[in-house]
């Protein structure tokens, strides 16, 4: 497997200065540019762990930010993760990753964020009373090879906002929907919709979910003549407030034990997905710039109903500081240890320090995420 890279050998400082002085057109932005989608095309190691095998998509995108005059982004956004610091306890309990992330909205890693802080408040609602059943549902439209991005987006809004009485349905208690713009086979947009329901019990779910989806059908079969049938599935019935625990840190969490939870937190990890998978490997550079553009405006998530409303209040709680951010006392305090990618590399040369740090990193972390898996299956070689 080819996952051992680096950005080969870019002065970095350099490069800052390349990129204040770049200019559209002339000879410094092209430079920039090449220069920047070599580093894409280069993922580092780390990189391959948190970005995935998005390598040709990044370089676009990343042309495409260079071509409208946006150097700085688009250097943040191609070196998005080198500069992820991992930091231990002094007394080595504990190893955790400090990251600098770019913000882009169509970074493979970055997008994840705005999905695990969609999740953060979905479990802070439920984690707080006791909840009624909930379902998944997945709404979808035909793809149309023909169709762009935004069109097929306002073809599948239209349809959502006929939809949306769900809200005053007396079964209705809240939910979240997640929009998801994936490429499906013959280069088509398969845009479509998970959605997360809670009502009363099973049965009212059910019958919940059954009118929505028949409706959907309609508004579908209105459009396109006819409909494919639809996924639902209860996900747990009814029951006491949910204790969800600390599941770990971001993409680096432990499943948990307790059957329905498991089930939910799975469901919803699937819902507020990043981008990673929407983007395949072969997608054409003009399907991967109408994707950029409709990123930049989209509304991927969506509260409704009480997980709206108690989301809102909780937010408007006053926070604690975080227990990172209190003064730590024998040991216990924070070191940085090096980037994550000095830690890879000595930890590969078996540099006993870099592998125990990358083994409390992993210590107890059993969940499936992508980033997980690469980072597990990277370290099965030395540790
Ligand atoms: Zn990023």
């Amino acid at each position: 497997m080819g996952f051992w890279g680096g950005p080969g050998w870019i002065d970095f400082e350099r490069l800052d200065d390349d990129v204040s002085r770049a200019v559209i057109g002339e000879k410094s932005g092209m430079v920039v540019t090449d220069t920047l989608k070599y580093l894409c095309r280069n993922n580092s190691t780390w990189q391959w762990v948190i970005h995935g095998d998005t390598g040709p998509y990044r370089e676009v995108v990343c042309e495409e930010l260079c071509r409208t005059g946006l150097f700085r982004v688009a250097k943040r956004f191609a070196t998005c993760g080198l500069s992820d610091k991992a930091e231990v306890r002094l007394d080595g309990s504990e190893a955790r990753v400090r990251c600098r992330f770019c913000g882009h909205r169509a970074c493979p890693r970055c997008s994840r964020n705005g999905g695990l802080r969609m999740l953060e408040r979905v479990t802070g609602v439920l984690g707080k009373r006791p909840h009624g059943a909930i379902m998944h549902l997945v709404l979808t439209q035909k793809a149309d090879a023909a169709e762009t991005l935004a069109e097929a987006k306002t073809r599948f809004q239209k349809k959502w906002k006929r939809l949306e009485w769900f809200r005053r349905d007396p079964d209705f208690i809240g939910g979240l929907a997640s929009f998801h713009l994936k490429l499906a086979n013959q280069d088509a947009w398969h845009y479509h919709v998970h959605f997360m329901v809670e009502s009363t019990s099973s049965d009212k779910c059910l019958a919940l979910g059954e009118r929505m989806i028949n409706a959907w059908r309609s508004y579908v079969t209105d459009e396109t003549g006819s409909a494919e049938s639809m996924f639902v599935k209860v996900l747990c019935d009814a029951g006491e407030t949910f204790v969800f625990g600390d599941s770990g840190q971001g993409e680096l969490f432990s499943e948990p034990t307790d059957p329905i939870i498991k089930a939910l937190s799975y469901g919803l990890r699937d819902v507020v997905q990043g981008i990673e998978r929407w983007v395949s490997e072969g997608s054409s550079r003009e399907r991967i710039v109408e994707f950029i553009v409709v990123l930049r405006g989209a509304k991927l998530h969506r509260l409704y109903g009480n997980w709206r409303i108690a989301a809102a209040a909780a937010e408007d709680e006053v926070v604690e500081p975080e227990e990172a951010d209190k003064p730590e006392i024998g040991g216990r305090e924070w070191v940085v240890a090096g980037s994550m990618e000095e830690v890879l590399a000595e930890a590969k040369c078996g540099v006993e320090l870099a592998v125990s740090l990358l083994r409390s990193l992993l210590r107890g972390r059993n969940g499936r995420s992508p980033v997980q898996g690469r980072l597990s299956a990277l370290c099965r070689s030395f540790l």
